[in-house]
């Protein structure tokens, strides 16, 4: 705008100088020529009385300097001329000033020469005895006149254009200034031009109606931020040359990562071939998923196109933790196996053994020998399928919540007569130790707890050996401790023991009748009951379980 403004001035000036110049030229040569006819006229006048008075010795003896005149008979010949010699001058009557001044008494006129740019002034008077004088006189034509000031006009035209071009900027910056100087964000129309007032008026409500569209924009974005922040599972937009448009915190910690910069790309987040080859499939517009193993545990991404007539847009990745799903995926698989197993082995000896019977390969005496092993492996597959029930029901919370008031002194008591035969099959002294502590909760449920309990004891405990149960209490928990002083069990095996068929020492367990379930109905019932349960364990000195229940079920 400012070089518009500027160029319009400098313009508008040059071209009011020129028409100034061309103007004062034309009245200054005006002027200048009027005069010039008059003098001339004057001059003529004076020579023409002269030579009237002293005739053609006038003219012979006067020197007339730049002036040529020229006297010539009434006929048009050329009597005398101050510059040429008479003779080779023609005939001058068709002269215009001749003619008039032969007719009227005196004429004028002018002739221009386009090659020497010259004018020549003319002025004829008749004498007395009928011939004419006439005086010429050359001076500049109007051409010529502004050729021989060039110099001085061009000095004038510089200074003018430098005053211009100084008085053009001044005068564009400050018409422009108030333009610049306009706060687009609150244009005040009061301070402003008149004629820029519709365009503030409009530049005000365009304001007004971005502020409402950003504040609208901004509290979206705020509610998207606020429900993508609380969610637990990972929510990433990226765009389709995979810059991050949106990430929520739970994405970037799921994957392990720091929080990514503005721009950064997805790939930055994890550098795995499993993610780049899932978001290249959803960039490719394939919906795709896969599961990552992070330092955190397991995730499942999945990454689905956002299309748009056609053409992907950008992804949408949700980013899940499926470490439980997936642990408790791996535990379904080695229970199924474990489960299968376990079955295989009775079932096989029970096989084989009557096979045996069958074939009448068995002799007679040994029939009942036989028989008491199948029993025994009947009575194996029993114990396994109760222990396997029981796990199953605990682990889907279907026991019924029939909660009874139950003496755990009185049903410990009970429980070590139950497996007296056991403990004198063994040696095993046990002894009973504690108060009365009523609680309220599933009978069978802590039925199982004390029975499995107890029955390690005497189970894994040495020939001889002994174990004590003591019932107590805290003020909010009544304690169950089961020790006995068995071998015990190595610390490395101490975390594992509460596995679903996790057994320390699988060829010498094989020995002592068990599943490898007890302690996993051990550590369920306890947590069905809201308790905890401990094991702790000095190998050649025995072994302590406490059961901790919370008291206030007690009735
Ligand atoms: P099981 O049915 O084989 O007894 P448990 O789940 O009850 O299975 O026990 C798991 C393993 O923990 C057992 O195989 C045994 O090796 C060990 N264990 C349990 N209780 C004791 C104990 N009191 N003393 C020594 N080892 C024990």
């Amino acid at each position: 705008m400012t070089k518009k403004i500027f160029t319009g001035i400098m313009l508008m000036s040059g071209l009011a100088v020129l028409i100034a110049v061309l103007f004062v030229t034309g009245i200054i040569y005006r002027h200048y020529s009027e005069r010039a006819a008059a003098e001339l006229c004057s001059k003529g006048r004076l020579i023409a009385a002269a030579v009237e008075q002293q005739g053609e010795s006038y003219l012979d003896n006067t020197d007339f300097d730049e002036l040529r005149v020229t006297w010539i008979s009434p006929e048009g010949r050329v009597i005398f001329d101050s510059e040429e010699d008479p003779d080779t001058l023609g005939d001058h009557s068709d002269r215009i000033e001749i003619h008039k001044a032969l007719e009227s008494g005196e004429g004028g006129s002018s002739r221009y020469s386009s090659t020497i740019m010259q004018k020549t002034i003319n002025y004829a008077k008749r004498i007395n005895d009928g011939s004419v004088i006439r005086v010429s006189d050359v001076h500049m034509s109007a051409a010529a006149l502004m050729a021989s000031t060039a110099d001085n006009v061009v000095l004038i035209f510089a200074a003018i254009a430098l005053l211009s071009a100084l008085g053009a900027v001044l005068v564009s910056r400050n018409i422009v200034r108030p333009v610049n100087n306009i706060d687009l964000d609150h244009p005040d129309i009061s301070r402003n031009y008149k004629e820029l007032a519709p365009l503030l008026t409009k530049l005000r409500l365009q304001n007004g109606r971005v502020s409402r569209q950003l504040d609208e924009l901004t509290r979206s974005r705020r509610q998207f931020s606020i429900i993508t922040e609380n969610m637990d599972s990972g929510l990433i937009i990226a765009d389709s040359k995979t810059a991050i448009l949106a990430i929520n915190s739970s994405a970037w910690r799921l994957l392990g990562s720091t929080q990514p910069a503005d721009g950064a790309s997805i790939f930055a987040l994890d550098h795995s071939d499993t993610f780049r080859r899932c978001i290249q499939d959803a960039m490719g517009g394939k919906r795709s998923e896969c599961i990552l193993s992070t330092s955190g545990g397991d995730r499942e991404i999945l990454a689905s196109p956002a299309k748009s007539t056609g053409m992907i847009n950008g992804i949408v990745v949700f980013i899940h933790d499926v470490t439980e799903k997936q642990q408790l995926e791996i535990m379904r698989r080695e229970f199924t196996s474990n489960v299968s197993h376990e079955l295989k082995t009775p079932l096989t000896t029970i096989y084989g053994i009557s096979d045996m019977l069958a074939n009448g390969i068995v002799k007679p005496e040994d029939i009942s020998s036989f028989g008491c092993d199948i029993r025994n492996e009947a009575d194996r597959l029993i114990t396994l399928i109760n222990d396997i029930v029981s796990l199953s029901k605990l682990d889907e919370n279907s026991i019924p919540r029939q909660d009874t008031d139950v003496d755990l002194y009185e049903l410990a008591q009970e429980i070590i007569a139950r497996l007296a035969p056991n403990a004198q099959a063994k040696q095993v002294t046990g002894q009973l130790t504690g108060e009365h502590i009523t609680l309220r909760c599933n009978r069978t449920v802590i039925d199982e707890i004390i029975y499995n309990l107890c029955d390690n004891a005497i189970k894994y405990n040495t020939d001889g050996g002994s174990f004590e149960v003591r019932v107590s209490h805290i003020p909010t928990k009544a304690l169950i401790t089961v020790s006995d002083n068995g071998p015990g069990i190595p610390a490395e095996h101490l975390s594992r023991i509460f596995e679903r068929f996790y057994r320390v020492d699988k060829s010498r367990s094989r020995k002592v009748k068990g599943t490898g379930l007890g302690l996993s109905i051990v550590k369920h019932g306890v947590m069905y009951l809201g308790g905890t349960v401990r094991a702790e364990s000095t190998p050649g000195s025995g072994t302590v379980f406490t059961v901790e229940l919370p008291i206030d079920k007690q009735a």
